[in-house]
């Protein structure tokens, strides 16, 4: 079976059949391909090692890392002394230049925390525990400053903290840059492949097993996200416990673009930072998270009483948005941990397994600082030789472009002018692209992520037939066997399936 990473400059491996053929050996497998796991790959890729990253689903960013907010939090939340707090202090600070070496979109909007009459004093425990965590530049607001920056806001809005270091990007394409980065790196991507086992001999790693066989390796870094800690037990590390809290997530529609200019919050409650209203880089508007234990670390649905909670959090805030401009719900889980901080540690019980553990809100903020954290783990463990860093080839995104540009590019390859996705102005040969790049999407889902086809108003309505139709011929796979998410959501078998029940 080939890695996933099989491109013209990414080697490709081979998985070890039980029974027979050689045995894969590296120096680190990762497991769980969210923001933590790629991008403790990308940064091991500066140093000589062979790593590979074995993922359960089929795609990247499936996990907390493609369903959460998409801010870069400035740092005044969590608790001084945490290590989520010094983690996000330093990874705010990396994000801007990260997001250039990958050509990832970064927006400093800012944020603001926004108080009623007679609660502005809770303002300034944000305050003083921001200037604790070593946030730069926070500033209170008073009313009229506040509503000259957000006009859409409640009159009952008072005061705020402004926050000018908090930012929002865009979590899928951060990840896939940096899967890809580390993939043309020489990473072997494994997915669709769970980690069933770990190999431990005399206290001492000897790799994984998966549902595709096993991997060999004296390091495993553990990046299972809301499993982590399930993983943590099966290696014999040091216990930690991991609760799942769902946040569910109202998406409006482009048309809406501007209403809100920066992440704002409402007054922090004692589970969560409350329901908050946000723009994406993308120019919609992003309205949630609620905060709802669950047992079922699968359970991404969305409900009625979520989604009716997001409502009434978001009229607090702005009275009149347009709720009827949904255009998306979805869900995502963190991983809140016993411990109530992260958990990164070398186990002192088992010898080459690392713990990233317990990554829950501010962990896509604080994901710069924890992989250098992670890289001084490794080092701890072997030495590390540094080695060049090549980038992942370009992205086109014809919209970005210059008309004259543009009309360049399509005499070129008139793929570039045959618009498949009319909401979002996606044409035939940016999925083309998709799918053949270092980690070519293989789901509709993946496809929609990094193109933003059928992302839109109508959600794939119209596209869609016409994206089974290229992927079926890109792939080399029938209709049938195109999935919305990966294996068991064959997009036509649940419609022909639908078409039967009724
Ligand atoms: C609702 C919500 C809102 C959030 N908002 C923000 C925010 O605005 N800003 C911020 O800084 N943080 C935010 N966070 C937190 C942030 O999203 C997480 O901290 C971060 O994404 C965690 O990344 P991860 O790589 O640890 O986990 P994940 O992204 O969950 O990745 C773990 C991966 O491990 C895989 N895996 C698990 N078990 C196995 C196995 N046995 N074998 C193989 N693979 C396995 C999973 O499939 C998954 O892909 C939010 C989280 C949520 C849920």
């Amino acid at each position: 079976m080939e890695s996933r990473a099989s491109h013209r400059e990414v080697s490709v491996a081979v998985f070890f059949v039980h029974g027979g053929g050689d045995l894969l050996l590296y120096d680190v497998v990762i497991i769980g391909a969210g923001v933590v796991g790629c991008g403790a790959a990308y940064a091991l890729s500066r140093y000589n090692l062979k790593v590979a990253l074995v993922e359960e689903g089929a795609e990247v960013a499936l996990g907390a890392s493609g369903a959460n907010s998409g801010i870069v939090h400035a740092g005044y939340d969590p608790l001084p002394g945490t290590l989520a707090a010094e983690l996000n202090v330093r990874g705010n600070s990396l994000y801007p230049q990260l997001c250039r070496e990958l050509d990832v979109p970064f927006c400093p909007t800012g944020s603001l925390v926004v108080a009623g009459e007679g609660e502005e004093s809770a303002l300034d425990i944000l305050l003083a525990r921001g200037r604790a965590n070593g946030v730069a530049d926070l500033a209170l607001l008073g009313r009229d400053e506040l509503l000259n920056r957000e006009p859409n806001l409640s009159p009952d809005a008072a005061a705020a903290l402004y926050a000018p270091s908090a930012a929002i990007v865009s979590p899928w394409e951060l990840v896939l840059a940096l899967a890809e980065t580390a993939a043309v790196n020489g990473t072997d991507f494994y997915f669709n492949a769970e980690v069933t086992g770990i190999r431990v001999g005399e206290e001492t790693l000897r790799g994984v097993d998966t549902s595709r066989g096993p991997l060999l390796a004296p390091i495993v870094l553990n990046a299972g996200g809301i499993k982590a800690d399930l993983l943590a037990a099966l290696a014999g590390a040091e216990r930690y416990d991991i609760l799942p809290r769902k946040g569910e997530y109202l998406l409006l529609d482009k048309d809406i673009s501007g209403f809100v200019r920066q992440v704002v919050f409402p007054l922090p409650n004692p589970v969560s930072k409350g329901i908050l209203v946000l723009p994406t880089v993308e120019g919609n508007v992003l309205v949630g998270p609620t905060a709802q234990p669950v047992w079922d670390r699968e359970d991404r649905s969305t409900t009625g009483e979520g989604l009716a909670e997001i409502q009434r959090g978001a009229r607090k805030l702005f009275p009149d948005l347009p709720l009827r401009r949904v255009i998306a719900s979805f869900a995502g889980l963190r991983a809140v941990c016993d411990s109530g901080d992260f958990v990164l540690r070398s186990s002192a019980r088992v010898k080459g397994w690392i713990d990233a553990g317990g990554i829950q809100s501010p962990g896509l903020s604080a994901a710069p600082a924890i992989w250098e954290r992670l890289v001084q783990l490794v080092g701890g463990l072997r030495e590390l030789e540094p080695r060049e860093r090549i980038k992942r080839p370009p992205l086109l995104r014809l919209r970005d472009l210059p008309l004259a540009e543009r009309e360049e590019r399509i005499r070129e390859n008139p793929l570039y002018g045959r618009i498949i996705c009319r909401c979002e102005g996606v044409s035939e040969g940016e999925i083309v692209d998709a799918l053949h790049r270092p980690l070519p999407a293989v789901t509709l889902d993946g496809l929609k992520r990094r193109t933003r086809v059928g992302g839109g108003r109508c959600q794939g309505g119209f596209c869609l037939p016409r994206l089974l139709a290229i992927m079926s011929r890109e792939l080399g796979i029938s209709p049938l066997a195109v999935t919305k998410s990966g294996p068991g959501s064959e997009v036509l078998a649940g419609l022909l399936a639908k078409g039967e029940e009724r």
